[in-house]
């Protein structure tokens, strides 16, 4: 787990600035909720950070390591998107084991990994099913476990449960809260539910148009007049 310094980031897509001077910080272990209305920005920081995008500036600093030069691969970052849907074609195990393919690690070791994330989302039967034999929620919480399987010092959430009914929801940011304290993972997750904002983060960045307004901790922010 390590600590995320982010520092005047901005980029712009086709000369229309997306998202201008960002900075914020994660402390080492820590869930922070990157928060504000739809075309805020919220994606392109996840995306910059993650390596998708190459910001036009702005510095990312992953512990001691400046992000500039390491490849979306060798970020060790792992990622749960809305919509970001399993392989198909590869069972549960497999999918899951899909991110340690990348590592070094011996099969034994591997297939030791799997048991361990199947058993910390709950399903340690389903390793040998087809994710369409899944729920919508035992799916996310198998992108869950293979986010979470390369042991990544950083964990990025985009709206993960956005796409679950509300109890489902409620299930699922229980699990994660859970995971989190077990594991100690540095987390940011990005939603436009205060709700779910309030529930899980230590800190909530609030994003508009693309700028920061303001960072505080969850009762701070909303007790405001
Ligand atoms: P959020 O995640 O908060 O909804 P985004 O980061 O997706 O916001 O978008 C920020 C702004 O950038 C919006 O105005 C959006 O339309 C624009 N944008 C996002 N992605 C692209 C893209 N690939 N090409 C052009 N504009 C984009
Ligand atoms: P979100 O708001 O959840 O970030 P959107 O539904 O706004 O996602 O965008 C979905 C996809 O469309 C993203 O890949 C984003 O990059 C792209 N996109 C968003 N806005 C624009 C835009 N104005 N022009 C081109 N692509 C865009």
């Amino acid at each position: 787990s390590k600590r995320l310094k982010v520092q005047g980031l901005t980029h712009s897509y086709g000369g229309k600035n997306a998202i201008s001077d960002v900075s914020f910080s994660i402390e080492a272990g820590e869930i922070v909720a990157l928060l504000g209305p739809s075309g805020c920005g919220k994606s392109t920081v996840l995306r910059a950070i993650a390596g998708l995008i190459q910001p036009k500036s702005g510095k990312i600093v992953l512990g001691n390591q400046d992000l500039a030069d390491v490849s979306a691969r060798g970020r060790g970052i792992g990622m749960v998107f809305q919509n970001y849907a399993l392989f198909p074609h590869l069972t549960v195990a497999e999918n899951i084991a899909y991110p340690l393919a990348c590592q070094q690690i011996s099969r034994a070791a591997r297939k030791q990994r799997v048991e361990e994330m199947l058993s910390l989302v709950r399903l340690n039967d389903f390793g040998n099913r087809l994710p369409r034999e899944l729920s919508g929620g035992q799916q996310q919480r198998v992108a869950v476990a293979r986010a979470i399987a390369g042991r990544p010092s950083l964990l990025l959430l985009d709206e993960p449960f956005g796409a679950l009914d509300r109890a489902l929801r409620f299930d699922l940011q229980v699990e994660l809260l859970h995971l989190q304290r077990t594991l100690g993972i540095t987390t940011l997750i990005v939603t436009h539910d205060q709700e779910e904002a309030q529930s899980l983060a230590n800190r909530l960045v609030l994003m508009n148009k693309g700028n920061v307004e303001q960072i505080d901790t969850p009762m701070t922010v909303y007790d405001r007049p």
